[in-house]
């Protein structure tokens, strides 16, 4: 039994929904994200227990997604996706009853002759130049997609990771400026722009990262913990050394563990040097190259050598490992993969 053990704590999911969604007024409500499998943590798991927690709605990146998450949280909650109305989309649509967010004109018209009575939202391009219509698109078809009752009229922040970012107030004014009188729902902030403020809020709020713990939602609670078990341990003499390409020398008689995780398992290589485990409370620096399958490590400062590592919890969240690695926590937790033996606490 080597695997390294990842382990989800869906109370804390909760602890991060119920924090974001008390920032914003009663009138706004507060959806979940779960794209990606959920951050990688487990689409269908995450979405029935927020469902069970209160979450109403759901968005999700692709369709065959949002299959997957309708099988788990049944019929009630709205599940929203991301990329619209593809073509081959429409019988799925039809029978998990997703609401695509329309992009282009292309996409509505799509959507209008081929489900004519099914729900729909926009997606508009404020800015961020992704996704969604820009203003000339959405003025033509505007009267029709008035007439036809959109659920949700959605835009998304290219900056809100940086509050002061000129690109956030430009782009509030152009989603405002396509939306305002129209009486539609309106839904602008992801995580960071729901810490931005009451202004970026409307009527709903779609966080994603920050109910997995991440930043830019600093006050959230640690949500994943990985594990990994030592394989070996092995003193090494001074000049030795560790790895591929020899690429660690031993500046003393050292002891390293080579503990059962590796790049295959979302630890990527880039965090290579700056990144740490821990035994306990006690940080021990990685000693060579990240293998596919192994890391190894200085162990040579503790008394005892434990059975397992944590490479992150507490001590070192995604995000502090993704500095290490030159990335950002939302590529650290999707890349996490399918070997982990997965814990789910809570629920
Ligand atoms: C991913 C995504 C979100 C959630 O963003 P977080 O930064 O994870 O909160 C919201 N809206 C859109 C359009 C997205 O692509």
């Amino acid at each position: 039994m080597t695997a390294a053990t990842l382990t989800i704590d869906l109370d804390a999911i909760t602890t991060n929904w119920r924090a974001l969604d008390a920032m914003s007024g009663p009138e706004t409500e507060t959806a979940a994200v779960v794209k990606a499998d959920g951050y990688g943590l487990d689409a269908a798991r995450v979405a029935q227990f927020l469902a069970t927690q209160g979450v109403k709605s759901f968005f999700v990146a692709l369709t065959e997604e949002g299959v997957k998450v309708r099988a788990a949280v049944g019929a009630a909650p709205e599940i929203y996706v991301f990329s619209g109305h593809m073509a081959g989309d429409t019988d799925t649509l039809k029978s998990n009853r997703l609401i695509p967010l329309l992009n282009s004109r292309e996409q509505f018209h799509r959507h209008l002759s081929a489900l004519p009575e099914h729900p729909f939202g926009l997606q508009l391009n404020s800015g961020m130049n992704r996704l969604g219509m820009n203003a000339d698109d959405f003025a033509a078809i505007r009267d029709q997609a008035l007439a036809a009752g959109p659920r949700l009229v959605m835009s998304h922040l290219a900056c809100a990771d940086e509050p002061r970012h000129p690109q956030n107030t430009a782009q509030l004014k152009a989603f405002r400026a396509m939306t305002d009188g129209l009486g539609l729902r309106r839904s602008l902030a992801a995580t960071g722009g729901i810490l931005m403020g009451p202004e970026y809020h409307f009527d709903l709020c779609r966080p994603g990262i920050g109910l997995y713990g991440g930043a830019p939602f600093e006050a959230a609670k640690p949500v994943v913990r990985v594990s990994i078990p030592t394989v070996q341990v092995r003193d090494v003499a001074k000049g030795e050394t560790v790895g591929y390409s020899a690429a660690w020398t031993a500046q003393r008689p050292s002891r390293i563990a080579t503990l059962a995780a590796g790049y295959a398992d979302g630890l990527i290589r880039a965090m290579g040097a700056n990144a740490k485990v821990w035994a306990g409370d006690v940080p021990c620096a990685l000693a060579g190259r990240v293998s596919m399958d192994l890391l190894t490590v200085d162990v040579t400062h503790l008394e005892t050598v434990p059975d397992s590592f944590d490479i992150l919890g507490p001590h070192q969240t995604a995000d502090q490992l993704a500095d290490a690695a030159g990335t950002i926590g939302y590529e650290i937790l999707t890349s996490l993969g399918a070997r982990y033996k997965r814990v789910y606490t809570g629920g």
